[in-house]
């Protein structure tokens, strides 16, 4: 019987998703404008987030 490896999804290299970064502009209590940057977590569509492939 061979054991079947599995290996890391070449979309995000195992790591199972990707950070990405999010901008938005927010009126600040003056009314002016201010740039935000929102970092969240992305999961790998390729191998749906498990980091490996099937
Ligand atoms: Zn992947």
């Amino acid at each position: 019987m061979v054991e079947q490896q599995p290996r890391p999804c070449p979309a995000c290299g195992g790591q199972q998703g990707t950070e990405k970064t999010r901008h938005s502009v927010d009126l600040d209590a003056d009314g002016r404008q201010v740039h935000r940057q929102h970092t969240y977590w992305s999961p790998c569509t390729t191998c749906g987030g498990t980091g490996l492939s099937l």
